[in-house]
């Protein structure tokens, strides 16, 4: 790692080189600019795609080059200064300066896109074999602490939990997924389909200890023993993975001046302060539509709003007003989420059926669509999309594409 105390001069700064930084960058030469773009990235790796992290990477059906999301040539070809394995460590908004690892950068457009870092657990001090799955490196040290065949307790019953939990049991191993809901994913998905994944897993041979919190982390020999609940239970385990959700990566703008709330706050145009815009899963910007803050943590999301923030670095006034999109592979069942699920939204079974394992679930609330889900249903799913624009322009701007005002 090099540092320097010069002061690069860029037309656009990225700071995150991942997914929706990537896709920043893209979008920006697309449009045809042609000006100097840096990115700066903490992870050594070019980037790369996570998805894939908890599946074919933590199975060891794909090799971790398979992740990148650009072939090196193609990276060359979009011309961009990309300083991996630096970090950037403070904003100074009034003159557009970053300071980095590498040294002070100053731009005349600065996107945020640092991602999100996962929550963990109070571990006992020199206690090894407790996982986060966040990064390349980290699925790859926990597909190698797979290999011993270790008994695994996931702590998580959310989306990353229940994929961690399919992925660790069809490599073979003796798998407790734990949580404080009552099912796996009940929280995104509600009752209904949150039903169905907990009927999968117990089939699948995952055991189940849902609807108690964890207390504590126990360790033995310099090694995880086992998790403590809540309820005084304990669940053995040679190896732990806490997968209960992750904080947008705002750390570095502690101070800047910028408002930072649960993610970098932005207007619906995704700009946090006059030159900076933020993008992806450390983004809350303003939905027009529900008129309330969102954060999305979502592949989908983070293209989307990266194509977004670029046209209105060059000028644009587009707002950004998607409909959500996300989906998630558990054993042999593929799962796609057009929209938004609220609470208290009620589900209802519109095609298929549970028992042949392909159906279709539309989402309402006061009789409005609010999402459709497809379980093996991915083309059914997409068409049923139209059915939320509609609803959308039915009712004003609740639900729509992102779009130019
Ligand atoms: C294991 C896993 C599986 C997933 N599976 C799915 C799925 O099946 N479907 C789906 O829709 N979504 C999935 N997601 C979510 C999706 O991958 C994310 O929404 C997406 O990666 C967000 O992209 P991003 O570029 O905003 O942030 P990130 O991908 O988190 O990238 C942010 C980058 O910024 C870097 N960074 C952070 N702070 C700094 C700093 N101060 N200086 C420099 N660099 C910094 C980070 O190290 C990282 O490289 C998954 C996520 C994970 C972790």
């Amino acid at each position: 790692m090099t540092t320097s105390t010069r002061t690069r001069r860029t037309g656009v700064l990225v700071v995150g080189a991942s997914v929706s930084g990537l896709n920043t960058v893209e979008a920006l030469r697309r449009r045809g600019f042609r000006d100097r773009i840096t990115v700066v990235g903490d992870e050594p790796h070019l980037p790369y795609d996570r998805p894939p992290l908890s599946k074919q990477i933590l199975s060891g059906a794909w090799r971790p080059e398979r992740t990148l999301l650009r072939a090196p040539r193609m990276l060359a070809d979009l011309d961009m200064e990309l300083l991996l394995g630096h970090r950037a460590l403070a904003l100074d908004l009034p003159t557009r300066t970053v300071q980095t690892t590498a040294g002070p950068i100053t731009a005349d457009a600065i996107v945020i896109a640092t991602g999100a870092t996962p929550r963990t657990l109070p571990v006992p001090e020199g206690v090894r074999g407790v996982h986060v799955l966040r990064t390349l490196d980290d699925a790859l040290a926990l597909r190698d602490e797979f290999a011993a065949g270790p008994r695994v307790v996931v702590v998580g019953e959310g989306v990353l939990g229940a994929e961690i939990s399919a992925t660790a049991r069809q490599s073979g191993l003796d798998v407790t997924m734990t949580g404080p809901l009552h099912a796996p994913m009940a929280a995104q998905l509600g009752d209904l389909v949150a039903g169905q994944l907990a009927d999968l897993h117990t089939r699948h041979g995952v055991a189940l200890r849902l609807g108690v919190g964890v207390q504590s982390i126990l360790g033995e020999h310099g090694r995880v023993s086992g998790v403590r609940l809540a309820d005084s239970r304990t669940l053995p385990a040679d190896l732990v993975v806490v997968a209960i959700g992750a904080v947008p990566a705002t750390d570095w703008l502690v101070g800047s001046g910028l408002t930072l709330d649960r993610g970098v706050v932005c207007d619906a145009r995704c700009r946090a302060a006059e030159g900076v815009h933020a993008v992806g899963d450390v983004a809350r910007w303003h939905d027009r539509g529900t008129n309330t803050a969102v954060r999305l943590e979502n592949r989908t999301h983070a293209a989307e709003q990266a194509a977004v923030v670029a046209a209105n670095i060059l000028g644009a006034e587009d707002v950004y007003q998607p409909i959500p999109y996300f989906w998630t592979d558990q054993y042999e069942v593929k799962i796609q989420v057009h929209g938004t699920v609220p609470p208290d939204a009620r589900a209802t079974v519109v095609e298929g059926d549970p028992a042949q394992g392909r159906f279709l679930v539309r989402y309402e609330r006061d009789a409005v669509p609010t999402a459709v889900l497809g379980w093996n249903m991915p083309k059914q799913a997409r068409m049923q999309r139209q059915i939320l624009l509609d609803a959308q322009s039915a009712s004003g701007p609740a639900l729509t594409s992102a779009h130019s005002s």
